[in-house]
């Protein structure tokens, strides 16, 4: 391609989607050039590295959806993939439990989406059942889900880096280096990083958190908003984790995107609990209290922002005094261990998820990606992407071939 030009595809964001399209391009087109521009010193500093890892199994979406189709392919892959890297990864299960009658409706719902997604092995499982299973939750009924796992979404994301550049000598990962704009020119593009500029034909953007700034510097009306919301984490204590054999989930509102604050035993072994999701004044911000003002003016100054409000005042109320106290945190637990105590959890990390968000105030749950002139933008890439991220790469490629005509 190019001659002359850096690259022939740069990809900005070095979290799991872009590290997993760049290296599905370059095992499709050994011959290409492609760079990661990531701006943070680390690969999967934001949402692959702050997340629950946890192999979804693609029960919740919406059938015929990309998060459906990519979820259960890309799970498959990932597993494959971190046996042979030796990337830590365990097929625990789950169990998804309904602790009060009116859940019922709700948990029967997953249950048939389930079945109509064809994710393996699902069962309706009665209280004994949930007992056998976990012996420490209460619930009046529940459906046992096996090909539930958990990984390292960060170990997977740097063996993924490993891999692109040893795809292709041009192929590079370039961890520090901040894109802050672009010039276009008649044949390529240059890509304004803060270590200096950088040409190529096409840009894949996948910044997460950052992803509609991005498409602005492209000059797209991406039509949406990243709206931050924060997850945050409680542990069991180490003399509480016995509590938890696996992974232990509440039936979701519907009306969310989110799962509901659940109990996952990670692959070190440690339980996280946890996340919740209220709106988040800093795009990437962990703490509490962490404020941006451009975020926040960004975020509250959009209407889209003030229609979800409106519609969703009350769950958002519910989940901000949550966040706030413990007590209210550990009730949500009980619902599913009755028997933990204020000191069974002590306060663990916290997560930013890049929520993209119509003007209308609706949520939008499906991935999207947007071609704009040389750019793919990948604006919406929530849960459960970094389970599907080998399928979206692949998903990317089959874009990226076509539309940028390669060979
Ligand atoms: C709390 C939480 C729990 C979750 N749990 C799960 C789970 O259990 N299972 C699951 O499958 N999914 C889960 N997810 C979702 C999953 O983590 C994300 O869907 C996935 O990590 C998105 O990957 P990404 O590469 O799009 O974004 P990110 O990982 O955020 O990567 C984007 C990258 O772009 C970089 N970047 C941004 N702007 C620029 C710029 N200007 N120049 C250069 N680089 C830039 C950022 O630094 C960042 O590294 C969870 C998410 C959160 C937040």
């Amino acid at each position: 391609m190019g001659q002359g030009i850096d690259f022939d595809i740069v990809v900005i964001g070095g979290g799991i989607v872009g590290l997993a399209s760049a290296y599905k391009i370059t095992l499709a087109h050994p011959d290409i050039r492609v760079a990661v521009l990531e701006k943070e010193e680390q690969l999967a500093m934001h949402q692959t590295g702050h997340n629950s890892g946890v192999i979804h199994s693609g029960l919740y979406y919406k059938p015929d959806s990309t998060k459906a189709k990519t979820c259960a392919k890309g799970r498959k892959e990932l597993v494959a993939f971190a046996k042979k890297h030796r990337i830590p990864c365990e097929i625990t299960g789950k169990i998804i439990v309904a602790t009060d009658e009116k859940e019922l409706p709700g948990l029967e719902r997953i249950y048939q989406n389930g079945l109509e997604n064809q994710v393996e092995g699902i069962e309706k499982i009665r209280p004994d059942e949930i007992k056998e299973i976990e012996p420490f939750c209460e619930g009046i009924a529940g459906i046992k889900v096996p090909c539930t796992g958990v990984i390292d979404f960060a170990e997977v994301s740097k063996a993924l880096g490993r891999l692109i550049e040893k795809n292709g000598q041009g192929n590079k990962i370039l961890t520090s280096h901040e894109v802050t704009g672009f010039d276009k020119h008649d044949f390529y593009m240059s890509i304004v990083t803060n270590k200096g500029a950088f040409s190529a034909n096409y840009i894949i953007n996948c910044a997460g958190l950052q992803c509609d700034r991005i498409a602005q510097m492209d000059g797209l009306d991406p039509k949406m908003r990243i709206i931050p919301f924060r997850g945050d984490y409680y542990e069991l204590a180490e003399e509480a984790c016995e509590k938890v054999k696996s992974l232990v989930y509440p039936v979701p509102d519907p009306a969310f995107p989110f799962l509901g604050v659940h109990l996952t035993r990670k692959v070190d072994g440690s339980v996280e609990c946890g996340p919740n999701a209220v709106l988040s004044f800093k795009r990437e911000g962990y703490g509490k209290t962490d404020f941006n003002f451009t975020d926040t003016w960004e975020s509250l100054s959009y209407w889209g922002t003030w229609k979800m409000f409106r519609r969703h005042w009350r769950y958002g109320l519910g989940e901000y005094t949550r966040a706030f106290c413990r007590k209210l945190f550990l009730r949500q637990l009980q619902r599913l261990i009755p028997s933990l105590g204020p000191d069974d959890i002590k306060p663990g990390g916290a997560g930013v998820r890049a929520q993209a968000l119509g003007s209308k105030g609706e949520l939008i749950d499906d991935f999207k990606i947007e071609r704009n002139k040389n750019f793919i933008h990948v604006l919406n890439a929530p849960s459960p992407a970094a389970t599907a991220s080998l399928a979206i790469g692949d998903y990317i490629n089959e874009i990226a071939t076509e539309y940028f005509n390669l060979e």
